[in-house]
Protein backbone atom coordinates (compact mmCIF):
# COMPACT_ATOMS: atom_id res chain seq x y z
CA UNK A 1 0.00 0.00 0.00
CA UNK A 2 1.37 3.25 -1.27
CA UNK A 3 1.35 6.70 0.71
CA UNK A 4 1.38 9.53 -1.81
CA UNK A 5 2.09 13.27 -1.08
CA UNK A 6 -0.55 14.87 0.51
CA UNK A 7 -2.04 17.52 -1.66
CA UNK A 8 -3.59 20.45 -0.48
CA UNK A 9 -6.91 19.34 -1.35
CA UNK A 10 -8.35 15.93 -2.42
CA UNK A 11 -11.23 16.19 -4.39
CA UNK A 12 -13.55 13.02 -4.61
CA UNK A 13 -15.74 13.08 -7.62
CA UNK A 14 -15.12 14.35 -11.32
CA UNK A 15 -18.58 15.42 -12.20
CA UNK A 16 -19.64 19.01 -12.54
CA UNK A 17 -19.63 19.88 -8.74
CA UNK A 18 -16.01 18.13 -8.19
CA UNK A 19 -14.82 20.30 -11.14
CA UNK A 20 -16.63 23.47 -10.04
CA UNK A 21 -14.89 23.15 -6.66
CA UNK A 22 -11.75 22.58 -8.58
CA UNK A 23 -11.75 25.87 -10.88
CA UNK A 24 -12.63 28.17 -7.79
CA UNK A 25 -9.76 26.79 -5.92
CA UNK A 26 -7.19 27.26 -8.77
CA UNK A 27 -8.96 31.24 -9.24
CA UNK A 28 -8.46 32.21 -5.87
CA UNK A 29 -4.91 30.05 -5.94
CA UNK A 30 -2.86 28.64 -8.77
CA UNK A 31 -0.38 27.06 -6.65
CA UNK A 32 -2.88 24.64 -4.44
CA UNK A 33 -1.96 21.40 -5.11
CA UNK A 34 -5.40 19.55 -5.83
CA UNK A 35 -5.90 15.64 -6.76
CA UNK A 36 -9.22 14.61 -7.89
CA UNK A 37 -10.16 11.24 -7.51
CA UNK A 38 -12.84 9.89 -9.88
CA UNK A 39 -14.31 5.79 -9.48
CA UNK A 40 -15.15 6.09 -13.71
CA UNK A 41 -12.75 6.07 -16.76
CA UNK A 42 -13.41 8.16 -19.52
CA UNK A 43 -16.50 7.19 -22.66
CA UNK A 44 -14.03 7.75 -24.86
CA UNK A 45 -10.22 9.37 -25.10
CA UNK A 46 -10.90 11.87 -22.23
CA UNK A 47 -12.15 12.51 -19.24
CA UNK A 48 -15.27 14.74 -18.58
CA UNK A 49 -16.65 15.73 -21.91
CA UNK A 50 -19.72 15.93 -22.60
CA UNK A 51 -20.97 13.23 -25.40
CA UNK A 52 -22.82 15.75 -27.35
CA UNK A 53 -19.16 17.52 -28.03
CA UNK A 54 -17.59 13.84 -28.20
CA UNK A 55 -15.19 14.25 -31.69
CA UNK A 56 -16.33 9.74 -31.91
CA UNK A 57 -19.39 10.23 -34.92
CA UNK A 58 -20.53 6.75 -33.14
CA UNK A 59 -20.89 8.16 -29.41
CA UNK A 60 -21.93 11.79 -30.96
CA UNK A 61 -24.82 10.14 -32.96
CA UNK A 62 -25.81 8.06 -29.93
CA UNK A 63 -25.99 10.53 -28.09
CA UNK A 64 -27.90 12.63 -30.10
CA UNK A 65 -30.70 9.74 -31.32
CA UNK A 66 -31.27 9.11 -27.28
CA UNK A 67 -32.15 12.38 -25.82
CA UNK A 68 -34.72 13.15 -28.35
CA UNK A 69 -36.94 11.29 -25.39
CA UNK A 70 -37.12 14.54 -23.84
CA UNK A 71 -36.82 12.64 -20.53
CA UNK A 72 -33.51 11.89 -18.26
CA UNK A 73 -33.97 8.64 -16.95
CA UNK A 74 -34.48 7.67 -21.01
CA UNK A 75 -31.91 9.69 -22.67
CA UNK A 76 -28.55 9.00 -21.77
CA UNK A 77 -25.98 9.40 -24.02
CA UNK A 78 -23.93 5.78 -23.04
CA UNK A 79 -26.94 3.72 -22.83
CA UNK A 80 -28.22 2.74 -19.58
CA UNK A 81 -26.96 -0.67 -18.59
CA UNK A 82 -30.58 -2.98 -18.39
CA UNK A 83 -28.28 -6.26 -17.12
CA UNK A 84 -25.93 -6.18 -14.08
CA UNK A 85 -22.50 -6.98 -15.10
CA UNK A 86 -20.64 -10.27 -13.81
CA UNK A 87 -18.25 -8.27 -12.23
CA UNK A 88 -17.17 -4.55 -11.70
CA UNK A 89 -14.12 -5.06 -14.86
CA UNK A 90 -17.31 -5.92 -16.79
CA UNK A 91 -19.04 -2.74 -16.55
CA UNK A 92 -18.29 -0.62 -19.09
CA UNK A 93 -18.33 3.20 -18.41
CA UNK A 94 -21.56 4.83 -18.75
CA UNK A 95 -24.89 5.07 -16.40
CA UNK A 96 -26.53 2.36 -14.60
CA UNK A 97 -30.03 2.03 -12.99
CA UNK A 98 -29.35 2.15 -9.57
CA UNK A 99 -30.56 -1.56 -9.17
CA UNK A 100 -28.65 -2.62 -11.86
CA UNK A 101 -25.42 -1.69 -10.21
CA UNK A 102 -26.51 -3.88 -7.46
CA UNK A 103 -28.81 -1.95 -5.39
CA UNK A 104 -32.15 -2.03 -3.70
CA UNK A 105 -33.56 0.51 -5.32
CA UNK A 106 -37.96 -0.43 -6.11
CA UNK A 107 -39.33 2.70 -4.27
CA UNK A 108 -37.27 4.78 -7.33
CA UNK A 109 -37.13 2.56 -10.00
CA UNK A 110 -35.72 4.92 -12.61
CA UNK A 111 -32.58 6.31 -10.77
CA UNK A 112 -29.31 6.06 -11.96
CA UNK A 113 -25.77 6.60 -11.09
CA UNK A 114 -22.94 7.87 -13.86
CA UNK A 115 -19.77 5.01 -13.33
CA UNK A 116 -17.83 7.12 -15.60
CA UNK A 117 -14.79 9.91 -15.66
CA UNK A 118 -16.91 13.30 -15.40
CA UNK A 119 -20.17 11.44 -13.91
CA UNK A 120 -23.50 12.81 -15.19
CA UNK A 121 -21.78 16.08 -16.14
CA UNK A 122 -21.31 14.40 -19.86
CA UNK A 123 -24.39 13.62 -20.25
CA UNK A 124 -26.39 15.88 -18.93
CA UNK A 125 -29.13 18.18 -20.69
CA UNK A 126 -27.79 21.13 -19.24
CA UNK A 127 -31.13 23.21 -18.26
CA UNK A 128 -30.41 25.81 -16.10
CA UNK A 129 -33.49 27.59 -14.09
CA UNK A 130 -32.44 29.55 -11.25
CA UNK A 131 -33.93 28.40 -8.20
CA UNK A 132 -36.79 30.97 -5.90
CA UNK A 133 -38.97 30.68 -3.07
CA UNK A 134 -38.63 27.71 -1.39
CA UNK A 135 -36.09 26.44 -3.31
CA UNK A 136 -33.82 29.14 -2.00
CA UNK A 137 -31.51 27.61 1.18
CA UNK A 138 -29.93 29.51 3.87
CA UNK A 139 -31.75 32.84 2.98
CA UNK A 140 -32.11 35.30 -0.12
CA UNK A 141 -29.60 37.57 0.73
CA UNK A 142 -26.63 39.28 -0.97
CA UNK A 143 -24.48 36.01 -0.09
CA UNK A 144 -26.72 33.92 -1.97
CA UNK A 145 -27.48 36.51 -4.86
CA UNK A 146 -23.48 36.04 -5.45
CA UNK A 147 -23.60 32.50 -4.87
CA UNK A 148 -26.08 31.91 -7.51
CA UNK A 149 -24.22 34.33 -9.99
CA UNK A 150 -21.18 32.57 -9.13
CA UNK A 151 -22.85 29.15 -10.07
CA UNK A 152 -24.04 30.68 -13.13
CA UNK A 153 -20.72 31.74 -14.55
CA UNK A 154 -19.21 28.05 -13.69
CA UNK A 155 -22.27 26.36 -15.72
CA UNK A 156 -22.04 29.27 -18.32
CA UNK A 157 -26.21 29.78 -18.08
CA UNK A 158 -27.26 31.14 -21.52
CA UNK A 159 -30.79 32.14 -22.01
CA UNK A 160 -32.32 32.27 -24.57
CA UNK A 161 -30.03 29.09 -25.41
CA UNK A 162 -32.21 26.98 -28.09
CA UNK A 163 -35.51 29.51 -29.61
CA UNK A 164 -37.56 30.89 -28.90
CA UNK A 165 -38.49 30.33 -32.36
CA UNK A 166 -41.31 32.19 -33.69
CA UNK A 167 -44.06 29.33 -32.87
CA UNK A 168 -41.98 28.90 -29.84
CA UNK A 169 -42.66 32.53 -29.18
CA UNK A 170 -46.21 31.90 -29.79
CA UNK A 171 -46.11 29.47 -26.74
CA UNK A 172 -44.88 31.57 -24.36
CA UNK A 173 -47.36 34.06 -25.31
CA UNK A 174 -49.93 31.45 -25.06
CA UNK A 175 -48.84 30.21 -21.12
CA UNK A 176 -48.14 34.05 -20.25
CA UNK A 177 -52.22 34.87 -20.51
CA UNK A 178 -52.45 32.20 -17.89
CA UNK A 179 -49.41 32.05 -16.06
CA UNK A 180 -48.07 35.69 -16.76
CA UNK A 181 -49.02 37.23 -13.18
CA UNK A 182 -48.32 34.18 -10.84
CA UNK A 183 -45.51 35.96 -10.14
CA UNK A 184 -42.37 37.93 -10.16
CA UNK A 185 -41.91 39.99 -14.11
CA UNK A 186 -38.77 37.64 -14.12
CA UNK A 187 -40.29 34.24 -13.34
CA UNK A 188 -43.05 34.52 -15.81
CA UNK A 189 -43.16 32.06 -18.98
CA UNK A 190 -39.65 32.53 -20.97
CA UNK A 191 -36.89 30.73 -22.87
CA UNK A 192 -35.08 28.02 -20.87
CA UNK A 193 -31.77 29.31 -19.64
CA UNK A 194 -28.85 25.92 -20.36
CA UNK A 195 -25.55 25.63 -19.60
CA UNK A 196 -24.12 25.92 -23.87
CA UNK A 197 -21.64 27.75 -25.23
CA UNK A 198 -21.74 28.71 -29.20
CA UNK A 199 -19.83 27.31 -31.22
CA UNK A 200 -20.03 28.54 -35.12
CA UNK A 201 -23.49 27.67 -35.30
CA UNK A 202 -23.60 25.16 -32.51
CA UNK A 203 -23.87 24.83 -29.01
CA UNK A 204 -21.66 22.75 -26.93
CA UNK A 205 -22.64 21.75 -23.71
CA UNK A 206 -20.60 22.93 -20.31
CA UNK A 207 -19.14 19.79 -18.44
CA UNK A 208 -16.56 18.79 -16.01
CA UNK A 209 -14.06 19.48 -19.14
CA UNK A 210 -15.55 23.37 -19.99
CA UNK A 211 -15.86 23.97 -16.25
CA UNK A 212 -12.47 22.99 -15.40
CA UNK A 213 -10.03 21.91 -18.60
CA UNK A 214 -7.18 20.16 -16.66
CA UNK A 215 -9.90 17.47 -16.26
CA UNK A 216 -9.84 16.44 -19.75
CA UNK A 217 -6.50 18.29 -21.18
CA UNK A 218 -4.05 18.82 -18.02
CA UNK A 219 -2.09 21.10 -18.55
CA UNK A 220 -1.84 22.17 -14.54
CA UNK A 221 1.16 21.41 -12.89
CA UNK A 222 -0.34 21.78 -9.42
CA UNK A 223 -4.07 19.86 -10.76
CA UNK A 224 -3.53 15.81 -10.88
CA UNK A 225 -6.79 13.89 -12.09
CA UNK A 226 -6.55 10.50 -10.83
CA UNK A 227 -9.40 7.87 -12.94
CA UNK A 228 -10.69 4.31 -12.24
CA UNK A 229 -10.05 5.51 -8.34
CA UNK A 230 -12.68 3.88 -6.31
CA UNK A 231 -12.05 5.85 -2.59
CA UNK A 232 -13.36 2.84 -0.33
CA UNK A 233 -13.31 4.85 2.59
CA UNK A 234 -12.15 7.68 4.71
CA UNK A 235 -9.54 7.26 7.60
CA UNK A 236 -10.39 9.63 10.31
CA UNK A 237 -8.34 10.15 12.94
CA UNK A 238 -9.68 12.22 16.36
CA UNK A 239 -12.17 14.63 14.27
CA UNK A 240 -9.83 14.78 11.17
CA UNK A 241 -9.82 12.92 7.84
CA UNK A 242 -6.11 11.45 7.30
CA UNK A 243 -6.25 9.45 4.09
CA UNK A 244 -8.66 8.36 1.81
CA UNK A 245 -8.99 4.26 1.30
CA UNK A 246 -8.67 3.95 -2.95
CA UNK A 247 -8.89 0.68 -5.14
CA UNK A 248 -7.95 0.85 -8.51
CA UNK A 249 -9.84 -0.60 -11.49
CA UNK A 250 -6.64 -3.14 -11.62
CA UNK A 251 -7.43 -4.41 -7.66
CA UNK A 252 -4.81 -2.88 -6.19
CA UNK A 253 -4.98 -0.31 -3.24
CA UNK A 254 -3.36 3.07 -2.39
CA UNK A 255 -4.09 5.64 0.59
CA UNK A 256 -4.21 9.59 -0.61
CA UNK A 257 -3.54 11.97 1.96
CA UNK A 258 -4.82 16.03 1.34
CA UNK A 259 -5.04 19.22 4.12
CA UNK A 260 -8.57 19.43 2.80
CA UNK A 261 -10.69 16.75 1.63
CA UNK A 262 -13.80 17.14 -0.31
CA UNK A 263 -16.41 14.40 -1.41
CA UNK A 264 -18.50 15.77 -4.41
CA UNK A 265 -19.58 11.77 -5.59
CA UNK A 266 -23.01 12.51 -5.81
CA UNK A 267 -26.75 12.62 -3.90
CA UNK A 268 -26.51 8.83 -3.59
CA UNK A 269 -22.87 7.91 -3.51
CA UNK A 270 -21.52 10.97 -1.36
CA UNK A 271 -23.67 9.33 1.80
CA UNK A 272 -22.42 5.59 0.84
CA UNK A 273 -18.86 6.74 0.89
CA UNK A 274 -19.76 8.56 4.84
CA UNK A 275 -21.32 5.66 5.50
CA UNK A 276 -18.41 2.99 4.67
CA UNK A 277 -16.14 5.62 6.91
CA UNK A 278 -18.14 5.07 9.66
CA UNK A 279 -19.37 9.04 9.40
CA UNK A 280 -22.65 8.13 10.34
CA UNK A 281 -25.08 10.72 11.83
CA UNK A 282 -28.44 10.60 12.09
CA UNK A 283 -29.29 12.38 8.77
CA UNK A 284 -27.08 10.66 6.78
CA UNK A 285 -29.26 9.55 3.74
CA UNK A 286 -32.58 10.99 5.25
CA UNK A 287 -34.63 13.58 3.54
CA UNK A 288 -34.12 12.30 0.27
CA UNK A 289 -35.77 14.26 -2.62
CA UNK A 290 -37.28 14.33 -6.12
CA UNK A 291 -40.01 16.42 -7.51
CA UNK A 292 -42.42 14.29 -9.19
CA UNK A 293 -42.82 14.01 -13.13
CA UNK A 294 -45.61 14.44 -15.36
CA UNK A 295 -44.93 14.57 -18.90
CA UNK A 296 -47.25 15.11 -21.99
CA UNK A 297 -47.38 16.22 -25.77
CA UNK A 298 -49.38 18.11 -27.65
CA UNK A 299 -49.59 17.80 -31.28
CA UNK A 300 -49.92 21.48 -31.98
CA UNK A 301 -53.25 22.86 -33.98
CA UNK A 302 -51.82 24.18 -36.76
CA UNK A 303 -55.23 25.86 -37.89
CA UNK A 304 -55.93 27.18 -34.81
CA UNK A 305 -51.83 28.99 -34.98
CA UNK A 306 -52.45 29.94 -38.40
CA UNK A 307 -49.52 28.25 -39.45
CA UNK A 308 -48.65 25.62 -42.78
CA UNK A 309 -46.73 23.01 -42.23
CA UNK A 310 -44.29 24.23 -44.86
CA UNK A 311 -43.78 27.06 -41.65
CA UNK A 312 -42.98 25.16 -39.46
CA UNK A 313 -39.09 25.61 -37.68
CA UNK A 314 -36.40 23.23 -37.57
CA UNK A 315 -34.47 22.03 -34.85
CA UNK A 316 -31.05 24.13 -34.86
CA UNK A 317 -27.76 21.45 -36.19
CA UNK A 318 -26.69 19.29 -33.57
CA UNK A 319 -30.01 19.18 -31.49
CA UNK A 320 -33.25 17.47 -31.56
CA UNK A 321 -35.57 20.43 -29.95
CA UNK A 322 -36.28 23.52 -31.77
CA UNK A 323 -37.11 25.40 -28.79
CA UNK A 324 -36.48 24.84 -25.10
CA UNK A 325 -38.74 26.86 -23.02
CA UNK A 326 -39.53 27.32 -18.96
CA UNK A 327 -42.10 27.75 -17.16
CA UNK A 328 -41.11 28.97 -13.40
CA UNK A 329 -42.65 27.60 -10.41
CA UNK A 330 -43.87 30.20 -8.41
CA UNK A 331 -44.74 28.97 -4.75
CA UNK A 332 -48.40 28.09 -4.11
CA UNK A 333 -50.08 30.33 -6.83
CA UNK A 334 -48.21 28.31 -9.33
CA UNK A 335 -46.43 25.48 -8.08
CA UNK A 336 -45.32 23.28 -11.05
CA UNK A 337 -41.94 23.68 -12.71
CA UNK A 338 -42.53 23.35 -16.28
CA UNK A 339 -39.61 22.22 -19.33
CA UNK A 340 -41.05 22.41 -22.39
CA UNK A 341 -39.48 21.16 -25.63
CA UNK A 342 -40.79 21.64 -28.64
CA UNK A 343 -40.20 19.49 -31.82
CA UNK A 344 -40.93 19.31 -35.45
CA UNK A 345 -41.57 15.70 -36.92
CA UNK A 346 -39.88 15.42 -40.57
CA UNK A 347 -40.71 12.71 -42.97
CA UNK A 348 -37.93 10.23 -44.60
CA UNK A 349 -37.11 13.05 -47.03
CA UNK A 350 -36.58 15.98 -44.27
CA UNK A 351 -40.10 17.69 -44.91
CA UNK A 352 -41.75 19.02 -41.95
CA UNK A 353 -45.24 16.80 -40.76
CA UNK A 354 -46.50 18.12 -37.70
CA UNK A 355 -44.98 20.02 -34.76
CA UNK A 356 -45.25 19.00 -31.01
CA UNK A 357 -45.43 21.02 -27.84
CA UNK A 358 -43.94 18.51 -24.99
CA UNK A 359 -44.91 19.85 -21.56
CA UNK A 360 -43.15 18.18 -18.56
CA UNK A 361 -44.07 19.49 -15.23
CA UNK A 362 -42.18 18.83 -12.13
CA UNK A 363 -44.56 18.61 -8.93
CA UNK A 364 -42.47 19.22 -5.59
CA UNK A 365 -42.11 16.62 -3.04
CA UNK A 366 -42.22 17.41 1.01
CA UNK A 367 -38.44 16.65 2.01
CA UNK A 368 -39.70 13.89 5.47
CA UNK A 369 -36.84 12.15 6.87
CA UNK A 370 -38.46 8.41 5.91
CA UNK A 371 -37.51 9.36 2.66
CA UNK A 372 -33.90 8.02 2.72
CA UNK A 373 -31.22 5.49 1.19
CA UNK A 374 -29.84 3.18 3.58
CA UNK A 375 -26.79 1.17 3.24
CA UNK A 376 -25.73 -2.53 4.70
CA UNK A 377 -22.97 -3.36 6.81
CA UNK A 378 -23.00 -6.44 5.36
CA UNK A 379 -23.89 -6.85 1.37
CA UNK A 380 -22.45 -4.71 -1.25
CA UNK A 381 -23.08 -2.98 -4.97
CA UNK A 382 -21.33 -3.80 -8.14
CA UNK A 383 -18.61 -1.80 -6.50
CA UNK A 384 -17.92 -3.30 -3.73
CA UNK A 385 -19.52 -0.29 -1.35
CA UNK A 386 -22.15 -0.35 0.89
CA UNK A 387 -25.47 -1.86 -0.73
CA UNK A 388 -27.94 0.82 -0.96
CA UNK A 389 -31.90 0.66 0.00
CA UNK A 390 -33.82 3.40 -1.11
CA UNK A 391 -37.26 3.93 0.98
CA UNK A 392 -39.39 6.93 -0.89
CA UNK A 393 -42.77 7.60 -1.25
CA UNK A 394 -45.12 10.21 -1.81
CA UNK A 395 -46.73 11.93 1.19
CA UNK A 396 -50.82 12.69 0.95
CA UNK A 397 -49.48 16.11 0.39
CA UNK A 398 -47.68 14.98 -2.61
CA UNK A 399 -50.09 12.93 -3.77
CA UNK A 400 -52.64 15.87 -4.05
CA UNK A 401 -50.26 17.95 -5.50
CA UNK A 402 -49.31 15.52 -8.61
CA UNK A 403 -53.11 15.00 -9.31
CA UNK A 404 -53.35 18.83 -9.64
CA UNK A 405 -50.51 18.54 -12.24
CA UNK A 406 -51.99 15.91 -14.15
CA UNK A 407 -54.76 18.28 -14.61
CA UNK A 408 -53.08 20.88 -15.04
CA UNK A 409 -50.97 19.44 -17.79
CA UNK A 410 -54.32 18.42 -20.02
CA UNK A 411 -54.89 22.05 -19.42
CA UNK A 412 -51.82 23.29 -21.13
CA UNK A 413 -52.36 20.22 -23.97
CA UNK A 414 -55.33 22.09 -24.95
CA UNK A 415 -53.84 25.67 -25.28
CA UNK A 416 -52.32 24.14 -27.93
CA UNK A 417 -53.88 21.09 -29.59
CA UNK A 418 -54.11 17.30 -28.71
CA UNK A 419 -52.41 14.73 -27.32
CA UNK A 420 -49.62 13.55 -29.41
CA UNK A 421 -50.74 10.43 -29.51
CA UNK A 422 -47.21 9.19 -29.80
CA UNK A 423 -46.65 9.54 -26.12
CA UNK A 424 -49.70 10.71 -24.53
CA UNK A 425 -49.40 11.70 -20.76
CA UNK A 426 -47.40 9.85 -17.97
CA UNK A 427 -46.67 10.12 -13.92
CA UNK A 428 -43.19 8.59 -14.72
CA UNK A 429 -41.48 6.03 -12.04
CA UNK A 430 -39.60 8.05 -9.49
CA UNK A 431 -35.83 8.66 -9.61
CA UNK A 432 -36.88 9.76 -13.71
CA UNK A 433 -35.65 13.15 -13.53
CA UNK A 434 -32.12 12.28 -11.74
CA UNK A 435 -32.56 15.48 -9.66
CA UNK A 436 -32.05 13.86 -6.13
CA UNK A 437 -31.31 16.16 -3.04
CA UNK A 438 -30.84 15.86 0.47
CA UNK A 439 -29.38 13.38 1.68
CA UNK A 440 -26.64 15.28 3.25
CA UNK A 441 -28.34 18.25 3.75
CA UNK A 442 -26.62 21.37 5.10
CA UNK A 443 -27.85 22.87 8.29
CA UNK A 444 -27.43 26.09 10.51
CA UNK A 445 -27.41 23.61 13.92
CA UNK A 446 -26.02 20.57 14.26
CA UNK A 447 -29.48 18.73 15.60
CA UNK A 448 -29.94 15.48 14.17
CA UNK A 449 -31.62 16.90 10.86
CA UNK A 450 -28.03 17.65 9.14
CA UNK A 451 -25.26 16.30 7.94
CA UNK A 452 -22.83 19.03 7.21
CA UNK A 453 -23.21 23.22 8.12
CA UNK A 454 -23.76 25.81 5.23
CA UNK A 455 -20.59 25.61 3.80
CA UNK A 456 -20.71 21.82 3.78
CA UNK A 457 -18.10 21.13 6.45
CA UNK A 458 -19.17 17.49 7.88
CA UNK A 459 -20.53 18.43 11.71
CA UNK A 460 -17.21 17.04 13.68
CA UNK A 461 -14.77 16.93 10.96
CA UNK A 462 -12.59 20.01 10.55
CA UNK A 463 -11.23 19.24 7.26
CA UNK A 464 -14.06 17.10 5.29
CA UNK A 465 -16.68 19.21 2.93
CA UNK A 466 -19.43 18.29 1.08
CA UNK A 467 -20.42 19.19 -2.28
CA UNK A 468 -23.49 18.66 -4.75
CA UNK A 469 -27.24 18.56 -4.60
CA UNK A 470 -27.27 15.60 -1.75
CA UNK A 471 -26.65 19.29 -0.08
CA UNK A 472 -29.10 21.14 -0.94
CA UNK A 473 -31.98 21.09 2.07
CA UNK A 474 -34.60 22.62 0.08
CA UNK A 475 -37.40 20.59 -1.99
CA UNK A 476 -36.44 21.61 -5.77
CA UNK A 477 -38.62 21.92 -8.13
CA UNK A 478 -36.95 22.80 -11.07
CA UNK A 479 -33.38 20.88 -12.86
CA UNK A 480 -31.28 20.76 -9.36
CA UNK A 481 -27.94 21.26 -10.75
CA UNK A 482 -27.70 24.46 -10.91
CA UNK A 483 -28.75 25.22 -7.55
CA UNK A 484 -25.91 22.17 -6.22
CA UNK A 485 -23.57 24.33 -7.48
CA UNK A 486 -24.41 26.91 -4.69
CA UNK A 487 -23.54 24.48 -2.71
CA UNK A 488 -19.88 23.64 -4.71
CA UNK A 489 -19.11 27.33 -4.41
CA UNK A 490 -19.73 27.40 -0.61
CA UNK A 491 -17.78 24.46 -0.35
CA UNK A 492 -14.74 25.65 -2.27
CA UNK A 493 -14.96 29.38 -0.20
CA UNK A 494 -14.99 27.48 2.93
CA UNK A 495 -11.61 25.60 1.88
CA UNK A 496 -9.75 28.70 0.51
CA UNK A 497 -10.25 30.15 4.31
CA UNK A 498 -9.51 26.95 6.53
CA UNK A 499 -6.25 26.90 3.75
CA UNK A 500 -5.39 30.47 4.22
CA UNK A 501 -5.84 30.36 8.19
CA UNK A 502 -3.58 27.12 8.64
C1 LIG B 1 -29.23 12.37 -19.08
C2 LIG B 1 -29.23 13.36 -17.96
C3 LIG B 1 -29.82 14.59 -18.14
C4 LIG B 1 -29.80 15.53 -17.11
N1 LIG B 1 -30.29 16.78 -17.34
C5 LIG B 1 -30.21 17.72 -16.40
C6 LIG B 1 -30.64 19.06 -16.67
O1 LIG B 1 -31.06 19.38 -17.77
N2 LIG B 1 -30.53 19.97 -15.68
C7 LIG B 1 -30.08 19.64 -14.44
O2 LIG B 1 -30.08 20.51 -13.56
N3 LIG B 1 -29.63 18.39 -14.17
C8 LIG B 1 -29.68 17.42 -15.12
N4 LIG B 1 -29.20 16.17 -14.86
C9 LIG B 1 -28.60 15.90 -13.54
C10 LIG B 1 -27.17 16.42 -13.50
O3 LIG B 1 -26.42 15.84 -14.52
C11 LIG B 1 -26.58 16.11 -12.13
O4 LIG B 1 -27.32 16.82 -11.15
C12 LIG B 1 -25.13 16.57 -11.99
O5 LIG B 1 -24.35 16.23 -13.09
C13 LIG B 1 -24.56 15.93 -10.72
O6 LIG B 1 -23.19 16.27 -10.61
P1 LIG B 1 -22.28 15.63 -9.47
O7 LIG B 1 -20.90 16.10 -9.74
O8 LIG B 1 -22.87 15.90 -8.14
O9 LIG B 1 -22.45 14.06 -9.63
P2 LIG B 1 -21.96 13.07 -10.78
O10 LIG B 1 -22.09 13.72 -12.08
O11 LIG B 1 -22.64 11.78 -10.57
O12 LIG B 1 -20.42 12.92 -10.47
C14 LIG B 1 -19.98 12.21 -9.34
C15 LIG B 1 -18.63 11.61 -9.67
O13 LIG B 1 -18.15 11.00 -8.49
C16 LIG B 1 -17.53 9.78 -8.82
N5 LIG B 1 -17.62 8.91 -7.64
C17 LIG B 1 -18.72 8.43 -7.04
N6 LIG B 1 -18.39 7.70 -5.98
C18 LIG B 1 -17.04 7.72 -5.89
C19 LIG B 1 -16.10 7.15 -5.00
N7 LIG B 1 -16.47 6.41 -3.96
N8 LIG B 1 -14.77 7.36 -5.25
C20 LIG B 1 -14.37 8.12 -6.30
N9 LIG B 1 -15.23 8.69 -7.17
C21 LIG B 1 -16.55 8.49 -6.96
C22 LIG B 1 -18.30 9.25 -10.01
O14 LIG B 1 -17.49 8.41 -10.81
C23 LIG B 1 -18.70 10.53 -10.74
O15 LIG B 1 -17.82 10.87 -11.77
C24 LIG B 1 -29.21 15.21 -15.86
C25 LIG B 1 -28.60 13.95 -15.68
C26 LIG B 1 -28.61 13.03 -16.73
C27 LIG B 1 -27.93 11.69 -16.53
Amino acid sequence: MTIDTPADVLLIGGGIMGASVARLLRESDPHLSITMLDAGEPIGDVAGVHLHDIADPAVWSLYNTRVSSGIQGMYTGAEVAEETPATLADAAPGMFHTATFGEEASAMPATAIAWNAGGMGVHWTAATPWPAGDEVFGGEDEQWRDDLATAQRLLHATQPAIGPTEIGARVLETLAEIYGDRGPADRGPQAMPMAVSPDGDLLTRTSPATIFPPIAHGGDPAFAMRTGALVTALIVDEGRVTGARVRWSSGEESVFAGRHVIVAADALRTPQLLFASGIRPDALGRYLNEHAFVTARALLDLDRFGITTAELPLAPRGEWCTDSLWLPQNGPAQPFHGQIMDTTYLDESGHPLAHSVGVSLYTPVESRPENRVRFSDDEVDLAGMPRMTIDFAYSAADRALIDRAWEESARIVQLFGDFDPATERALLPPGSSLHITGTVRCGSDDDGTSVCDPSGRVWGIDNLFLAGTGVVPTPVVANATLTGVVTAVRAARAVVEAHVAA
